[in-house]
């Protein structure tokens, strides 16, 4: 009775932690300006489904893919082993499913292979990380927290899988001992291989393995679940609506500033009335974006889905090209600098803190560094859109700041006075077809 009271204390606590987190996180993304969705409810459930749930994109590098699908699909089935673990828990029952005979054996058996077959991907995980250094994991922005995470939560799985495994493998040799409460259920095909491990232990020694290793692994995966939403681990929860608020329009489409659609078309229509007063009294908005709440909702939702992988980094033709900007700390950035200004929010209200996404996180220098060629947004496996991001933090620095390269400047000026980029007067420009 007194562990049924322990587990449920601390079931329940968990649950509640873990659900003001995602009050912080929903906080966190209202700081940003809200969006308007269009409809397509259809179109937007097929990406999530290919893209959030099928994995669709992350084939694209085909070893990481597989065992990440193996990674996803032990985390499936860990929840449903779950509902039986939690039952148990509350009820003081075991194996409270065990009535569902040889489907149930046939579930246990297949918790088992994933569980091997998670601990392996773990382990290939650990060693691409730490031991290949592959590229894209030593970015200048992959600094100590970033690779402690990554880390630390494979290692976390490995333990998980363990226990669950010492677990079974107690849990069977009670059943062959006819221990009372232990009923016979259940097919072990993985953990028996551990039954030498335990040859001599008796009934309570066995006891005191099977329950130490139900308690680990189920504070585990409590602390595990309290872990997500301080980690980029995340990505598992915010990959779902991330990709069905994908962008649907083709992806080198920019959105019109809506005050600046405004103007050009008063300036065209000659029944306008340049000196009539705004239809309301509303402040104009700032051009672009400086800071995180001038970014939108969906923008915001996209720093707490980005799995940190780099993908986009490795494939950024400004990074690869030794310039400043990485993609994938343009995320982590205005993450951080979310989560920045939502604690400071709570703390002291709505009052400045003096700092901006732009400068304090994000420099002039990565902001013009990119090309807009979308090679990011296209590789990154949850569909995440950097572009949109970098785009309104410049369109802020150009016409809120006049603030633009050198080389731009000209550019534009030859633009306004030739009708083409180049030093040349309109007449003179095809002079290179005779030449
Ligand atoms: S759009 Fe910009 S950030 Fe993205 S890959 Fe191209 S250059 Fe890099
Ligand atoms: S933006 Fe996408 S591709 Fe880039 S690091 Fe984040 S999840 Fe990976």
């Amino acid at each position: 009775m007194i562990s049924q009271i322990i587990f449920t204390v601390i079931f329940t606590g968990s649950i509640l932690w873990f659900f003001s987190s995602l009050k912080k996180i929903r906080d966190n993304i209202f700081l940003g300006k809200k969006v308007t969705v269009k409809g397509e409810v259809k179109e937007r459930l097929k990406i999530m489904a290919r893209v959030a749930l099928g994995q669709g994109k992350m084939f694209t590098r085909p070893v990481a893919g597989l065992l990440h699908l193996i990674v996803y699909l032990g985390f499936l089935i860990v929840n449903i082993e779950m509902l039986e673990i939690v039952i148990d828990g509350v009820a003081g029952t075991h194996r409270v499913l065990s009535f569902m005979g040889g489907f149930y054996d046939f579930l246990i058996a297949s918790f088992e292979f994933f569980a091997v077959a998670v601990i392996i991907a773990c382990i290939v995980f650990l060693i691409r990380r730490n031991i290949l250094k592959i590229k894209r994991f030593h970015n200048p922005e992959m600094t100590k927290w970033p690779k402690t995470d990554a880390n630390l939560i494979l290692i976390f799985e490995i333990l998980l899988m363990t226990a669950f495994l010492t677990m079974n493998a107690a849990d069977s040799l009670l059943q062959q001992l006819n221990a009372d409460h232990y009923v016979k259920a259940g097919a072990f095909p993985f953990s028996s291989f551990l039954h030498p491990l335990f040859s001599g232990f008796d009934i309570q020694q066995l006891i005191i393995v099977e329950r130490s290793a139900w308690w680990f692994h189920i504070i585990g995966v409590l602390l595990f679940l309290n872990y997500l939403p301080i980690s980029k681990h995340f990505h598992i929860i915010m990959a779902f609506p991330n990709t069905y608020f994908s962008k649907l329009e083709p992806k080198t489409a920019l959105d019109n500033l809506e005050a600046v659609t405004r103007e050009v078309k008063l300036m065209l229509d000659p029944n306008a009335n340049p000196y009539e007063a705004p239809a309301s009294n509303e402040q104009p908005g700032r051009f672009g974006a400086k800071d995180v709440t001038d970014l939108n909702r969906i923008q915001l939702l996209n720093a707490y889905t980005c799995t940190e992988c780099g993908r986009c980094t490795s494939v950024c033709p400004a990074n690869i090209t030794g310039k400043k900007l990485s993609p994938r700390k343009i995320m982590m950035d205005v993450r951080d600098r979310m989560e920045e200004l939502g604690k400071h929010k709570r703390q002291h209200g709505n009052v400045d803190d003096g700092k901006a996404l732009i400068r304090d996180y994000i420099s002039e220098e990565e902001i013009f560094a990119c090309t807009t060629c979308n090679a990011c947004s296209e590789i990154c496996p949850v569909n995440i859109d950097p572009v949109s991001i970098i785009i309104d933090l410049r369109r802020y620095l150009v016409m809120e700041e006049s603030k633009l390269p050198q080389e731009w400047t000209t550019m534009l000026t030859n633009i306004e006075n030739n009708g083409a980029p180049w030093q040349f007067s309109m007449n003179d420009r095809l002079n290179w077809v005779n030449e």
